[in-house]
């Protein structure tokens, strides 16, 4: 059996509201152990408002489930999400310019079910991104774009997530850049990791993810294997970034 078949996430019917703009309705999906997922959508189709949904930092709509592990954990706040497994590393990064790259790192190991571990997980992400074990004291300010995105991507799997969520982890990078970013994720994955991203950059995500979900205006329209989506030329036609790399 793959590892994948062990489903780790299931959201189902997830509605979230700001005022009276519904930004998304009846949303649905999983994530599996050692999986990469993503979410393909637009401008303002509603990834962001997902991933915080089930981040706990967005308020959901009755009627909404969020499962993980097999426990509801619909109406838990972020940092107990973060307890239950779920690491978020947010659209333009959100870590610390002042801190070095080892203090950023740290304050992802102060999830409680971290800490055992925290020693374990740093040899990970410096055995991922190398440049970090060669830079600890470096304040994070100061390292390229891709860079922070390791530190960002690095502060997030400190806290021994079953799930990394990760907002639009392409955008700002080179294409160069993108493919390296990309090769880390499915490394990740390949520990058992379950991956869920959202993007705005069709080919590269669908070219590494197992499966994809498409969303526009706030609706799930359409599902299927990475692969399958890739070789679709009405998808990869509809979706900006196509063509890009
Ligand atoms: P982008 O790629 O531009 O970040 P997105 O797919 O992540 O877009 P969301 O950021 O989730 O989309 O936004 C979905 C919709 O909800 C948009 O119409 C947006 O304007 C609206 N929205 C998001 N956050 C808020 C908020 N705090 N208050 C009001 N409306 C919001």
């Amino acid at each position: 059996m793959p590892i994948w078949e062990t489903t780790m996430l299931e959201v189902s019917n997830l509605g979230v509201r700001y005022g009276r703009h519904v930004a998304l309705d009846g949303v649905s999906a999983r994530v599996s152990k050692g999986e990469i997922c993503v979410i393909l959508g637009a401008n303002g189709a509603g990834k962001s408002s997902f991933l915080g949904a089930v981040a706990g930092l967005v308020g959901t709509e009755p009627g909404t489930s969020i499962v993980m592990n097999g426990k509801d954990v619909t109406k838990l706040d972020a940092h107990l999400m973060v307890e239950e497994g779920v690491a978020l590393v947010p659209e333009g990064r959100g870590i610390f310019g002042e801190l070095t790259v080892a203090e950023n790192l740290r304050l992802g190991s102060h999830a409680r079910r971290a800490k055992a571990d925290a020693g374990k997980m740093l040899d990970f992400v410096y055995g991922l991104f190398p440049r970090l074990a060669e830079r600890p004291r470096q304040l994070a300010q100061t390292m390229s774009g891709g860079e922070q995105q390791m530190v960002a991507i690095g502060r997030a799997l400190m806290s021994k997530p079953d799930i990394l969520m990760l907002d639009e982890p392409s955008l700002g990078l080179s294409p160069l850049l993108s493919k390296e970013l990309f090769k880390s994720l499915a490394i990740i994955a390949g520990e058992g990791f379950g991956i869920l991203l959202v993007e705005q950059n069709a080919r590269l995500s669908f070219k590494t993810a197992d499966r994809g979900y498409l969303i526009e205006t706030g609706r799930i329209v359409g599902e299927d294997t990475a692969p399958n989506l890739l070789n679709d030329a009405k998808v990869m036609s509809a979706y900006l970034g196509a063509v890009a790399h």
